[in-house]
């Protein structure tokens, strides 16, 4: 998973994190401190099966930098997780934390395990006894404030934040976001906030690039998980998109006239996969052949690395990419497109409405005082399109055809953490 084409996403961040540095002027020992995590912290957790055997499960907590505020970034569940993998997110989440102006620095979570294959009783064993019991001392809603990512979700959240709160003896909603709505604020823009920002961002990016904006404009979308779903189908297609392509983990469909997306999403539920919905004018396509589809917008939702320059880069035909996923795309394949006038919204900027929309439940819990559903969302949208402003800013005045957007959001990113880490002394 982390490596295809030559680049592993590591080296993808690195490589865009040391160019920021250089565009932005700031001294060589940013790099230093940035290039690498403040703390790591690795947990061996046994859980106990089903069957009755222990099976000992490794996780991890990557604690990158915190001169921002505390920690923050999702926890993976997934069985290719690796320790540099889970080191590139958590530094990927250092600076979308910053470029989103929020009080916080970045870590990211994970544990080698598919989530899928374990009974209900496994997962929460997994998740109260051994990641929220064993990261108890490193984590809290001053410290460092996990949210779900790849394979994990709300119902995890609260079993977390349970566990947490028991060892304290009293109820601690902000040490972990996006719980579900009946608990403290878990707010119910949170379960599309990450797809409300994907849909944001290519809304205002249309308008920049086409004029017109996005209506009638095709998308395809690789994943159909939370982001895929609520980010690529339903508010892409509700500001006026046509979404021609899904994919899943499995594969997925293809209707150059736009697919009934309610529709592909009640055979997604009833059956476990977009591949199983059949209507005339539709065909089935593989997670490869999505990417390459002729479409204007194409929304990689899923892992990371699957737009390689050993592949498929030249291939790519949509004029706008937007990463719903984080690293889907590697430095390499984004300097081809780059060269071909593509415009890649990456990462730490596209899918930060997850992030951002943490932010706002914790400053809910924080202060035991709730808003709205409209009020939360308008909120939300508020700091996405401050973002989209000052990066778009950004990248103008460095040059859009020297400079990729990333490299302009990073830029962006780094000053901040820059001058905070400056003006407080003792770090650089
Ligand atoms: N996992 C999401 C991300 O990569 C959300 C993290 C969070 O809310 O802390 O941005």
């Amino acid at each position: 998973m982390s490596l295809r084409g030559g680049t592993t996403f590591l080296e993808s961040v690195l490589q865009t994190l040391k160019r920021a540095i250089e565009l932005g002027g700031y001294p060589e020992e940013v790099y230093e401190i940035l290039s690498r995590p403040q703390r790591i912290i690795t947990v061996n957790i046994p859980v106990r099966m089903d069957n009755g055997k222990i099976q000992v499960f490794t996780g991890y907590r990557v604690q990158h930098n915190n001169a921002l505020g505390p920690y923050k970034g999702g926890i993976r569940f997934h069985p290719e997780v690796t320790l540099e993998e889970d080191i590139a997110l958590a530094t990927v989440m250092t600076f979308k934390n910053s470029l989103n102006g929020l009080p916080y620095g970045g870590g990211k979570g994970a544990i080698a395990v598919d989530p899928k294959k374990l009974s209900k009783k496994e997962l929460e064993e997994l998740s109260r006894g051994g990641y929220a019991r064993a990261l108890a001392p490193f984590i809290g809603p001053e410290v460092d404030i996990p949210a779900p990512d790849v394979g994990t979700d709300p119902q995890i959240m609260a079993w977390m934040v349970d566990e947490y709160s028991k060892i304290s003896g009293h109820n601690v909603p902000g040490v972990f976001t996006a719980k579900p709505v009946i608990l403290w604020g878990g707010n119910p823009v949170r379960e599309y906030s990450t797809g409300f920002g994907v849909a944001v961002w290519a809304r205002e990016a249309a308008k920049k690039l086409w004029g017109g904006g996005i209506e009638g404009k095709t998308v395809a979308i690789q994943g159909f998980g939370n982001v895929g779903y609520w980010g690529g189908a339903y508010w892409l297609e509700k500001m006026g998109a046509k979404v021609v392509a899904v994919t899943d983990s499995k594969g997925g469909v293809y209707n150059p006239n736009g697919l009934k997306l309610a529709d592909v999403k009640a055979v997604k539920d009833k059956t476990g996969t977009v591949m199983n919905y059949d209507a005339s004018g539709t065909r089935k396509i593989t997670n490869d052949e999505v990417l390459e589809l002729p479409v204007d917008i194409l929304v990689p939702a899923a892992l990371e690395n699957v737009i390689h320059r050993g592949g498929n880069a030249n291939n790519i035909k949509a004029k706008l990419i937007v990463e719903g996923a984080n690293g889907p795309t590697t430095a390499d394949a984004e300097k081809t497109l780059h060269s071909k006038g593509v415009w890649i919204l990456p990462d730490l900027a596209a899918n930060a409405g997850g992030v951002v929309m943490s932010y706002l439940e914790w400053v809910e819990n924080l202060q035991w005082y709730f808003w709205d559903e409209e009020e939360t969302r308008n909120r939300l949208e508020r700091i996405l399109l401050d973002t989209f402003n000052r990066v778009m800013n950004r990248w103008s005045k460095l040059g859009t055809s020297q400079v990729t957007i990333r490299e302009a959001a990073y830029v962006e990113a780094v000053d901040r953490i820059y001058n905070a880490m400056k003006v407080r002394g003792g770090w650089i």
